[in-house]
């Protein structure tokens, strides 16, 4: 077991290093040009390959300097496939809003490989330190790592290996992405890697060397990866593969004091997942971003991600940074506002602040306010079935 500890960092001590700068400016203006620039069409033809024409706007989605109808109103009627990618989004994050922190167990089933050693923060010691020898998996990692950002495709790779080829808990993978991903969002990376775990799948999606050579342009042959599928699925552990390493994933969280609000003054509270600048922003409000230690406890953020998190924060204007716990910090300002001892606060609707008091605005979706079913839908395919635009 891990415990829920973390350590406090002085803010100015936590720089974004330039390579993740360069790759993702943490601003807004940085995310609309990126948008304009999306070819939805080319996207479809070509997203599968690292040099394809996929987005990179995972970041900005995720921390909500940009939302999932902003992007499908610039692309316009014929997104396609991304507009299907971007379903997938709103698809977790619907199971996460209405099945809260189960998704972080296994929502499918058990998952069918794991090896004696596997543990949730037990990984593979050649993996993490990317070196395999496979270029593709060597090359993802460091992308990891220095940048923060992994195509989607690398991502499903190091997942198949770590689940599949070794045995590995899938919850550790998650962990090792959720630190490092500029875009790491509770519900897509817990779902995705249960989805290529193969939990509760009956054919589970698996990786050989010949599906990394086409899509990353490599050429290698005679790796642990050139193995017939089901050799991949059920053989014997690949030596490099043998040695687990204990992650370490150290939680941080800015040396900042607890936010101290203005009765008299309406409270806007933020959080890591809703940096929207438009967001209420011609009201005469307190802005506050509130960061949790008791979510980077359980949640550790790598020390560019919270970086990266606080440079982007400068985007909404006036919006003040202040670390505590919302039932400490939020509550008894919320039932001031509710008995009419101060001015009222609200917050954006996010899964991860479900615990957040006070009245919430609901967060912009472009397929999920359609699903009306109480429960979250089982697979993607019912969802999509039911919100694709062809329906409408
Ligand atoms: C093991 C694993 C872990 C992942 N962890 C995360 C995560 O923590 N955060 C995250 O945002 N995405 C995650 N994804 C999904 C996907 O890999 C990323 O959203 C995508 O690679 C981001 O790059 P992009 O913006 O260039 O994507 P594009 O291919 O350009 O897609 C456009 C947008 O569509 C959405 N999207 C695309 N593919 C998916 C997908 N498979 N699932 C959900 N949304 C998708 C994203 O919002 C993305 O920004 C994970 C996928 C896998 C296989």
């Amino acid at each position: 077991m891990h415990p829920a500890s973390f350590t406090r960092v002085a803010a100015a001590e936590l720089t974004l290093p330039p390579a993740v700068a360069d790759a993702f400016p943490p601003t807004r203006a940085a995310a609309l040009a990126r948008l304009v620039a999306v070819d939805a069409a080319a996207y479809a033809r070509t997203r599968n390959h690292l040099r394809g024409a996929v987005t990179r706007l995972s970041p900005y989605l995720t921390h909500g300097l940009l939302s999932v109808p902003e992007v499908l109103a610039a692309v316009g009627p014929d997104a396609g496939k991304l507009a299907q990618e971007l379903a997938w989004r709103e698809f977790f994050r619907l199971a996460h809003d209405r099945e809260g922190a189960a998704i972080l167990r296994d929502r499918f089933g058990p998952q069918p490989r794991l090896a004696l050693d596997a543990g949730p923060r037990r990984l593979p010691g050649a993996l993490v330190a990317g070196a395999t020898g496979i270029e593709a998996l060597d090359a993802a990692v460091r992308a990891l790592v220095d940048t923060g950002y992994v195509h989607n495709h690398a991502r499903m790779w190091l997942a198949s290996v770590a689940c599949h080829v070794a045995g590995a808990d899938w919850r550790a993978g998650a962990a090792w992405f959720q630190f490092h991903l500029l875009d790491g969002d509770l519900a897509s990376n817990a779902l995705s890697w249960q989805w290529v775990a193969g939990s509760g799948s009956a054919k589970p999606y698996v990786a050989d060397q010949a599906n990394l050579n086409r899509f990353a342009g490599t050429a290698q042959r005679g790796t642990f990866l050139d193995r017939p599928r089901d050799d991949l699925l059920t053989g014997a552990v690949p030596d490099a593969l043998r040695a687990t390493v204990e992650l370490e994933l150290p939680s941080v969280v800015p040396d900042l004091p607890a936010p101290t609000f203005d009765p008299v003054r309406p409270l806007l509270a933020y959080h890591p997942w809703g940096l929207d600048p438009a967001w209420r922003a011609d009201e005469d409000a307190e802005r506050w971003l509130l960061l949790e230690p008791a979510f980077f406890a359980r949640h550790p953020w790598s020390p560019a991600r919270l970086a990266w998190l606080l440079a982007a924060a400068r985007q909404v204007p006036g919006l003040r940074v202040g670390v505590g716990d919302a039932r400490e910090v939020l509550a008894p300002r919320a039932a001031d506002a509710a008995a009419g001892r101060a001015a009222p606060l609200v917050h954006r609707a996010h899964p991860a602040v479900a615990h957040w008091p006070g009245p919430r605005d609901p967060a912009p979706t472009a397929f999920a306010h359609r699903w009306t079913a109480t429960a979250a839908p089982r697979s993607f395919s019912a969802f999509w079935s039911r919100v694709a635009p062809r329906d409408r």
